[in-house]
């Protein structure tokens, strides 16, 4: 379609404001990238977004944009708490989908292999699985499920899953201290609670890699990263409860649109006011979701981590399973930033980004402070995955915010379609990764094709300045939702 987009830089893309948008729309890709996202709706839904009242800054898209409910996917927006609104499309349906990644002590040759099919086979008899994937051995009690609702991964560490000093490598420090789990509704609960502790379908995955090469050696060191070292990947989210915590207030938003006079280009968009009744009970419901998942991250990682333990016969501990970082990929979020020299309070909203705080910020964990927040992007389950850094410009110009990963390219049913008599697995064994899957079509669904390369992404984000590449990770073994 013939959007209006000015080339700012190699990099950097205008949508000049227009009609009704309060703002510019600002996307950041190649010349390449931006071909194929003009053949979709993702443009428009970044102007969309431009429209809504209280917007600071521009409406912005990270390179791994493509089409999502309402806000794209890789969409970065922000609103002043006092005249701006908080929308549940601009969060996504899986709330704190996210990323964590540990370190190990272990190198190549001692999960190489034979190995590392035993590995990810281990992984997936300790680690519940698959659509509505759930664990008949852990029902929870109301009061306890409020619990892990008011505490997240705190929660978790409190049960006996994983060490107290993992709290301090996940974002937020694994607890939302606003979450108000009495505005989670009863069908929410239901979904939840014998969902925990699961990892869920798809795109969701427990990856064993291998640091393939360390592209800042200084950075690299203060996150414990190192060629040759074995890492591993735990992708998941809020499951069934924060896909029914979305379902539950866009239809009641669908409702204050009107009440709040605000209108809409598109229903999808519908929101509240920050500080109103239903925008600050959408950001309790939300911040009890992201919670559940911070806990159920948590007792994976736990879970990883016996595994290991059993497999290798030594301890955790001998093995450095350590929290590198814990970065969370659907959320909104209150967060000063200083914009034109004011520090403001806004509501930041990151569907498909990550936050990439830089140094100095004291959000980061002390011991990553003087470099700056650790930033995970996987790529696919076939080539590879990259940890940046967050940088000064990112403060100043994206809220803090980066990409969350490759973005798909072809949708689900297209990656079934083209990859019609393949064997998935064959392939990926021959390029030397062993993955399996709990669902039927998963594999097809995720092949590597079916996202972009995501060495060109993280080439966008490096060269406009929001994030600094640290090291590039390559598959071993994948466990596939
Ligand atoms: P999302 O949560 O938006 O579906 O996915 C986040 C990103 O994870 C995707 O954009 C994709 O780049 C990446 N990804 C999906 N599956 C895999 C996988 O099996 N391994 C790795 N390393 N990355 C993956
Ligand atoms: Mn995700
Ligand atoms: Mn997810």
């Amino acid at each position: 379609k013939g959007w209006n987009v000015e080339r700012l830089d190699p990099w950097r893309w205008k949508i000049p404001r227009q009609g009704n948008m309060k703002t510019d729309g600002l996307v950041y890709a190649t010349e390449r990238m931006m071909a194929s996202i003009r053949e979709e709706q993702a443009l428009e839904q970044v102007s969309n977004v431009a429209c809504l009242p209280g917007i600071v800054g521009s409406s912005m898209a990270m390179p791994d944009i493509h089409w999502g409910y309402g806000f794209p996917i890789g969409g970065v927006a922000a609103f002043s708490v006092e005249e701006g609104v908080v929308s549940p499309g601009g969060v996504g349906y899986d709330i704190n989908c996210g990323v964590r990644l540990m370190t190990t002590q272990l190198t190549l040759d001692e999960v190489g292999g034979e190995r590392i099919k035993d590995l990810v086979c281990a992984l997936f008899r300790n680690i519940p699985s698959g659509v509505g994937s759930s664990r008949k051995d852990m029902k929870l009690k109301d009061a306890e499920l409020d619990r892990v609702l008011l505490q997240g991964a705190a929660w978790a560490v409190s049960k006996g899953f994983g060490d107290p000093s993992d709290l301090e490598k996940i974002e937020e420090g694994g607890s939302i201290p606003w979450a108000d789990p009495s505005k989670v509704s009863p069908r929410a609960r239901e979904r939840g609670r014998s969902q925990l502790g699961t990892l869920g379908s798809g795109n969701h995955f427990v990856e064993v890699g291998v640091v393939e090469e360390v592209l800042d050696p200084q950075v690299a060191r203060v996150f414990g990263l190192h060629l040759g070292q074995i890492t591993v990947f735990v992708h998941t989210g809020s499951r069934g409860l924060g896909h029914q915590v979305c379902d539950d207030y866009i239809r009641l938003l669908l409702k204050s649109a009107s009440k709040y006079g605000i209108s809409l280009p598109d229903k999808q968009l519908c929101c509240a006011p920050v500080e109103s009744r239903e925008g600050r009970d959408y950001l309790g419901a939300m911040g009890a979701a992201a919670n559940f998942a911070f806990a159920n991250r948590q007792m994976i990682t736990h879970w990883v981590r016996e595994t290991f333990e059993q497999f290798f016969g030594a301890s955790a501990d001998r093995l450095g399973l350590r929290l590198l970082y814990d970065v969370c990929h659907n959320m909104a979020k209150i967060e000063e930033h200083h914009v034109e020299g004011r520090l403001r309070k806004l509501c930041v909203h990151r569907k498909g980004a990550t936050r990439a705080f830089a140094a100095g910020h004291p959000q980061v964990p002390a011991t990553y402070r003087a470099v700056g927040q650790p930033v995970l992007i996987p790529g696919d389950m076939g080539r590879y995955s990259y940890v940046l850094v967050g940088t000064d410009r990112a403060m100043a110009e994206t809220f803090g915010s980066t990409c969350h990963g490759a973005g798909r390219v072809l949708s689900r049913h297209q990656a079934i379609k083209s990859s019609k008599g393949r064997s998935i697995a064959q392939e990926m064994e021959q390029r030397g990764v062993f993955v399996m899957a709990a669902g039927k079509a998963t594999l097809r669904e995720e092949m590597p094709e079916a996202y972009k390369d995501v060495s060109d992404v993280v080439a966008v984000v490096h060269g406009a300045g929001i994030s600094r590449p640290v090291a590039r990770l390559r598959p071993l073994g994948v466990m596939k939702g």
